[in-house]
């Protein structure tokens, strides 16, 4: 593979996150996402026992891993890291085996219903290469997801990865996932919520 000169990222600022899932509609339309399949979602958890209970949203995504297991897992190389870091799937050559969606421990795939296909966020690829931001950032009410180029320290998301205390989801994976939380809550991130995934792209 070429020198990786670019490391595309996202940054998500829960504190900024309104839950209105704006992120979640405009995924679906720009990428043509089949009804009751999502490439992103904004996951509602729910901590502790009631009247003690605290709500966090917590919008959801494939994290185009560094250490991505969905890589090694496809046995027709469908699954392939394209030139700026990001998780892609050739869906001529994908033989719909599910077996990156079994090594996923981000639950972040699915099998489109209309191609037969696995189908996961792509960073908005098409947009990114035209210029653009993904569509989800354009369209985050809060502000709350902010994209770019990680290895470029003077864009927005290099500097808020290095100025603050940012998160990943299960980090004991060892995934190296680059989706960066700010303002998460240590608990929801954690592996001990294993069961987080299931189910969850019924929300949104
Ligand atoms: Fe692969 Fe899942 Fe990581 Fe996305 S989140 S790169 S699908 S392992
Ligand atoms: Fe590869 Fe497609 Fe099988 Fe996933 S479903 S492992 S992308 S061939």
């Amino acid at each position: 593979m070429a020198a990786q000169t670019k490391r595309y990222a996202m940054v998500i600022d829960l504190r900024k996150c309104v839950g209105c899932n704006a992120c979640t509609v405009s995924c679906k339309i720009e990428n043509q996402v089949p009804e009751g399949v999502f490439r992103t979602w904004v996951k509602e958890i729910e901590k502790g026992n009631y009247p003690q209970i605290t709500r966090f949203r917590l919008p959801r995504l494939c994290n185009h891993c560094d250490n991505a297991p969905c890589l090694a897992a496809c046995p027709v190389q469908a699954t392939y890291r394209a030139e700026d870091g990001t998780i892609m799937i050739d869906y001529d050559h994908c033989i719909g085996c599910k077996y990156c969606m079994a090594a996923c421990p981000y639950d972040a795939r699915f099998i489109n219903p209309i191609r037969k296909t696995a189908e996961k966020c792509t960073f908005c690829y098409h947009r990114v290469k035209a210029g653009l931001l993904p569509a989800c950032v354009t369209t985050c009410v809060g502000g709350a997801r902010i994209f770019g180029d990680l290895n470029d320290p003077e864009s927005l998301v290099a500097k808020l990865v290095a100025n603050n205390p940012v998160q990943v989801l299960k980090p004991d994976m060892s995934t190296k996932p680059m989706v960066f939380y700010i303002g998460a809550d240590q608990d929801i991130m954690g592996a001990r919520y294993g069961d987080l995934e299931k189910g969850e792209r019924k929300h949104g």
